[in-house]
Parts: C-alpha cells; sequence; structure tokens
C-alpha cells in the first residue's frame, strides 16, 4: 500500500477516522445508517442504493473509530505516542477535520451536559478526567502527569488562537467581552510576521506561563468563552473559523557527565473550519472568493499535506495564515494526525465522502 510505503520513507503523518454515533434527532427521524465502521480491518464502507443507484465504497486508515468508541480510547491508542513525542522535544500537529457537526470540537475539547467545557475539570477521586474529555485536556493531563513526575526543570506556555477569513484574534488576551471590545479587536488583528529565525510570530499574541493542568483547563475555559461570545456578537459562523491551542515545553534536563540539555517541544491542536466550506466552493469557486467563501487556509493545508505526502520539492506553507503558523511542526522531524470526522447518517453521505477522499489523500 502506497501510505505504508510512504511511511518507511519517513513520513510521519496519520490518518484515523472517527464515525459519531446517531444523533438523537436522527434517531428520532429513523435516518438511515450509510456508514459502517470496521475498526478490526481499519475500514470504513459506505454504501447506499437508491432508485437503482449504488454507492459502495470501502476506505482504510490508519486507525478506525467507530461510533460506539470512547474518547478515552481514541486518546490512548493514537494520541499518548504523540504526546510522548512532544516530552522528547519535538512539535507536533493534531487536526479535527469534517464537516460541521460531526464531532471534531467533541473530539477535541470534550463536553458534558452543562457547558462545553466544565467537564475538564470535573476530575474524579484520583484526579482522573470524565469519560467526555477530548484530547485537549487528556493531553494537557498526560504533559503535566509526566513533567511532576521526572526529576527535571521544566517551564510550560500555552497560546490559543482563532483564524478567521485569514485574521488571527487571540482568544487569551485577557480583555472584556463586549460588542465594542471585540469590534475593536476585529480592527486590530494582530499580525503574522518572519522572526527572522525562519519562523513566525504573531505580534501581542498572550503567552502564558503555566504551572498546573487546572490553570491550562481555565484558560480554555476563557478562550472558548470568548470564541463563543465573538461569534454571537458579530454574526460570525463558527464552522469558518479554525481554532489553534498551542503548548510549548521546555525541559531542562543534566545528563549523566553533568552537561545540561534542553529539550523544547511544542503540541498544536487545531479544531478546523467545517470541510463543507472547501467542498462546496469547488464547483463555484468564482463566486465564492468573492463572497470571501474560500477557506484559503483549509484549502492550503491539504496542498501542504499533499505535498509533504507526495515528498514534493515545493510545499506551499507560505500560502495561508494556518500553513505559516504550522511550519515547524508539519514536515521533517514531525508527527502529524488527522482525524476526520463523519456522520453514519444518510443526510450527509455527499460530505461524508468528500471527508473521507480528502483524508484518504493524505496517507
Ligand atoms: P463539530 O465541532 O464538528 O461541528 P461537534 O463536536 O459540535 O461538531 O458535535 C456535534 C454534536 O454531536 C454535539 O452535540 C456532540 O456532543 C455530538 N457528538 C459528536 N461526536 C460525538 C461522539 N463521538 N460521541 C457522542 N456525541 C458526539
Ligand atoms: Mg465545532
Amino acid at each position: 500500500m502506497s501510505g505504508r510505503h510512504e511511511k518507511e520513507k519517513g513520513v510521519n503523518v496519520q490518518v484515523l477516522l472517527r464515525c459519531r454515533p446517531f444523533s438523537e434527532e436522527e434517531l428520532k427521524n429513523n435516518a438511515p445508517q450509510v456508514v459502517t465502521c470496521n475498526e478490526y480491518q481499519r475500514e470504513v464502507a459506505v454504501s447506499q442504493s437508491i432508485a437503482g443507484k449504488h454507492i459502495d465504497r470501502v476506505f482504510t486508515f490508519d486507525k478506525v473509530f467507530g461510533p460506539s468508541a470512547q474518547q478515552r480510547d481514541l486518546y490512548e491508542q493514537a494520541v499518548v505516542p504523540i504526546v510522548n513525542e512532544v516530552l522528547e522535544g519535538f512539535n507536533c500537529t493534531i487536526f479535527a477535520y469534517g464537516q460541521t457537526g460531526t464531532g471534531k470540537t467533541y473530539t477535541m475539547e470534550g463536553e458534558c451536559k452543562r457547558s462545553k467545557l466544565c467537564s475538564m475539570r470535573q476530575s474524579g477521586p484520583n484526579g482522573e478526567l470524565p469519560p467526555e474529555a477530548g484530547v485537549i485536556p487528556r493531553a494537557v493531563q498526560q504533559i503535566f502527569d509526566t513533567l511532576e513526575s521526572q526529576n527535571a526543570e521544566y517551564s510550560v506556555k500555552v497560546t490559543f488562537l482563532e483564524l478567521y477569513n485569514e485574521e488571527i484574534t487571540d482568544l487569551l488576551a485577557p480583555d472584556e467581552i463586549s460588542r465594542a471590545a471585540v469590534e475593536d479587536k476585529q480592527k486590530k488583528q494582530l499580525p503574522l510576521m518572519e522572526d527572522g529565525k525562519g519562523g513566525v510570530l504573531v505580534r501581542g499574541l498572550e503567552e502564558e506561563i503555566v504551572t498546573s493542568a487546572s490553570e491550562i483547563f481555565t484558560l480554555l475555559e476563557r478562550g472558548s468563552a470568548k470564541r463563543r461570545t465573538a461569534e454571537t456578537l458579530l454574526n460570525k459562523q463558527s464552522s469558518r473559523s479554525h481554532s489553534l491551542f498551542s503548548i510549548t515545553i521546555h525541559i531542562k534536563e543534566a545528563t549523566p557527565e553533568g552537561e545540561e540539555l534542553i529539550k523544547c517541544g511544542k503540541l498544536n491542536l487545531v479544531d478546523l473550519a467545517g470541510s463543507e466550506n472547501i467542498s462546496r466552493s469547488g464547483a463555484r469557486e468564482g463566486r465564492a472568493r468573492e463572497a470571501g467563501e474560500i477557506n484559503k487556509s483549509l484549502l492550503t493545508l491539504g496542498r501542504v499535506i499533499n505535498a509533504l505526502v507526495e515528498h514534493l520539492g515545493h510545499i506551499p506553507y507560505r500560502d495561508s495564515k494556518l500553513t505559516r503558523l504550522l511550519r515547524d511542526s508539519l514536515g521533517g522531524r514531525t508527527k502529524t494526525c488527522i482525524i476526520a470526522t463523519v456522520s453514519p447518517a444518510v443526510h450527509c453521505l455527499e460530505e461524508t465522502l468528500s471527508t473521507l477522499d480528502y483524508a484518504h489523500r493524505a496517507k
């Protein structure tokens, strides 16, 4: 298989597929199921027969998580090794990619009934997270558990930003959330600049130094609340924005020879804009571009990942803000994981096929 062959050549892009369970609404309407997952074979089958027209396709991924897979299963099987790499001093990125409503935010953040993020802070008697906690809180927990158990000095910094129409907003900036403040902020987009060392920096972005997992949970909650409020106040669609949560870790270790060794690793956790924003724009690109509907970052990310997987000479990092921001964490000695999310129901069929095609191309 080409995927395996490429991996031997050293490309570290892992593609997982997660299919969410039926929603209550879909169950109530007896929505027909068109997606079947075979976790053991790592296969996803899509089939439908309507009016003599048959669709029957099977896709293979690095891992497949069906509707009954728990947050913890996905984390332990797919994310633990990535966080271990970060703790060894490498940069890694995890993306959630898929149609709006298929579980990107559920997978990355998790949720509980009362508020989106409260689950992160409701840890159990032994400090374990609740079952609904997603990748971000679990990664934060794993990082601090490991750092606290080691006998080394360390520091941890986080940033949390949103990218909407190629403009960057800081989700951690400690300003008030009012219409005027949000609009003002919107006018003062944070500029992305070259740092002169081959990297980029976002001028004015808050970098919070944190000393415990619960401090990060508070920041995350604040950032997510800000994202939702700004969305409502400015009538923008969350489905068109990306959020990027980054954790940078510095670990100072002493070698047996008494020398000092500094390891620096970064983990980027990205909740991407809804993939319907690119698949739909394809057919009517001219009009969509005029309306500012084309999601440049989402399109460019696809091209960058293709170029990495296909070993093309030119990787078009510079073509979008998202890929510029992630340049030091995509390609080279890094690990990338794409979690593609789909719905099992027939009414999502077209988008499901386009997500599966996109994700499969990234392998
Ligand atoms: P997206 O971020 O892709 O738009 P959400 O994460 O908001 O989608 O998920 C849409 C709805 O589906 C939410 O109510 C969420 O709780 C539910 N959901 C998504 N994935 C799962 C899952 N794996 N298990 C249970 N519920 C899920
Ligand atoms: Mg979402």
